[in-house]
């Protein structure tokens, strides 16, 4: 019998227990989908499971060393792939156009400029800007691979699965309703519910857990260049990353001044001191809807821990929490800092949804929050 090994953190083992008895008993479903928290190592799996798949040692795999592994790990094996394009790269002269010698860049280069980044820190959460999506010529591009097989085993890893917009998910499903023989789709999301029912019910559905705050550590320490700095892995940032490495990363370099912004905001809130607050918040580049929801996110946090604070419960982010001396605030109480979270919710889709700026909502949420705990 062939034995399987993938690899991952500990937390997430019983995921990876399942899919390895699967893969022993050859059962392994065509289609199935990771979904789970941004940041957690979903595409990490997704090419575990593809290298196990595709390796063709008879004893152990993934073997690592064979030519199924070593097309895996290739990035330049961009059939292996779909990822989400902005819409000018989506749009980009495809390689049969470029004439010979041509430095123009081709959909697979960007493809293979993304893959690189992806194995080279799977747990990245900024790889593709909010616009990105997969368009039905994308998907097209997939299954036109297909006539080229020969007779190996072929995966397809669909990253960010949900971006797909209506025509490429209508084309997908097509697809699933015949996978071609020896084809296995490996989809990711942290989105769920943001694609098709009928998608989600042709795929094996496989929740991944977030790690532990150890693992969080570690991981990230693993996948970040020599020149992170170890300092910013702050408790506060592995607090705020929730058992997600790639949050993590994100917020080592981002925290330390949004975790800053979010005390003042709550303090100047609370004083009334807005001419303070707008002034500190036109410093900072949150005019961006992206940017600014990233931390309403960090303020709702914030919000959170207070209300952790008051229940005497362990913080998530002391040194922030503490720095806002709730105490000095004796009128706020647990239903204030939840209407407060509330209001941090209602801002954050009405910032997503672009009907007004970033700056102001942000403005007029500041004279709303505690509204008459002041
Ligand atoms: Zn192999």
């Amino acid at each position: 019998m062939i034995e399987y090994t993938l690899n991952g953190p500990a937390s997430q083992e019983r995921a990876r227990i399942r899919l390895m008895s699967a893969l022993r008993e050859n059962r392994f479903p065509q289609a199935i989908l990771i979904d789970g928290p941004a940041g957690i190592g979903k595409k990490r799996l997704a090419m575990e499971i593809a290298k196990a798949l595709q390796c063709t040692d008879p004893n152990m795999r993934p073997c690592g060393h064979c030519f199924g592994c070593r097309m895996a790990d290739d990035s330049g094996a961009t059939d292996g792939w779909v990822v989400p394009m902005e819409s000018a790269e989506a749009h980009a002269r495809s390689s049969d156009d470029v004439s010979a010698g041509s430095k123009a860049k081709t959909v697979e280069d960007f493809k293979k400029a993304y893959i690189e980044e992806i194995q080279k820190n799977p747990y990245r959460v900024d790889v593709f800007s909010t616009g990105a999506f997969i368009s039905v010529d994308l998907m097209r591009m997939m299954t036109s691979s297909f006539a080229m097989k020969g007779d190996r085993v072929r995966t397809v890893i669909i990253a960010e699965a949900d971006r797909m917009n209506e025509s490429a998910a209508n084309a997908f499903l097509k697809t699933l309703e015949e996978v071609p023989p020896d084809t296995y789709f490996i989809l990711t999301t942290n989105s769920r519910e943001k694609m098709l029912q009928t998608i989600r019910s042709r795929c094996l559905a496989l929740h991944l857990l977030p790690l532990s705050d150890e693992e969080v550590k570690s991981e990230v320490l693993r996948v970040a260049g020599e020149d992170f700095d170890e300092s910013s892995l702050t408790d506060d940032v592995i607090g705020l990353a929730v058992g997600s490495p790639g949050k993590a990363l994100y917020y080592a370099e981002h925290a330390k001044v949004w975790c800053k912004l979010a005390a003042d905001f709550v303090v100047h809130s609370l004083r009334g001191n807005y001419t303070d607050l707008f002034m500190e918040l036109s410093e900072t580049s949150l005019s961006d809807a992206y940017e600014a929801n990233r931390f309403l996110e960090v303020l709702s946090f914030l919000l959170a821990d207070l209300l952790r604070e008051q229940a005497g419960a362990r913080l998530r982010m002391p040194e922030t929490t503490t720095s806002v001396g709730l105490a000095n605030f004796p009128r706020v109480d647990a239903t204030a800092l939840e209407l407060a979270l509330v209001a941090v919710q209602e801002t954050m889709s009405r910032i997503e949804s672009r009907r007004v700026t970033a700056t102001m909502s942000l403005q007029s949420l500041s004279l709303k929050l505690f509204e008459g705990y002041k």
